[in-house]
């Protein structure tokens, strides 16, 4: 009797009964529905405003966005630069000038708009 049950002991434990859930620590952390964000599809932006090289006056051009030949209005507008000229104009002493960037067209960016569909057509930046 001794020995069957030593026998029985023994086989119990030389079997392990389960090996260790390792299943649990394989599985997806977010559960099998969860998929990896996909990228929404790439669609080519139709820009109908094209980027153009621009003077620094008006000029007549075609307009890309309605198709008019127009005669662009410009828009001035101050850049990093003009910023710049005007911090340096006060730093240096200056700074009852430091509005005059901001006056001189020179300094500061031309912006060209349809005066018929006001598209932005493009800049002249100095
Ligand atoms: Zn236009």
């Amino acid at each position: 009797m001794e020995k069957m049950e030593l026998r029985d002991s023994k086989m119990a434990g030389a079997t392990p009964d389960k090996p260790p859930p390792y299943s649990e620590s394989f599985q997806n952390p977010g559960g099998p529905n969860m998929t990896l964000p996909t990228a929404p599809p790439i669609r080519p932006v139709v820009h109908t405003v094209v980027m153009q090289q621009m003077g620094p006056r008006s000029t007549t051009i075609v307009c890309k966005s309605c198709n008019h030949q127009i005669q662009t209005r410009v828009e001035f507008q101050p850049t990093t630069k003009t910023h710049l000229f005007a911090l340096v104009l006060c730093l240096i002493g200056c700074w009852p000038f430091a509005c005059l960037p901001y006056c001189m067209d020179s300094c500061n960016s031309a912006d060209h708009y349809c005066p018929s569909c006001n598209a932005y057509i493009g800049s002249y930046v100095n």
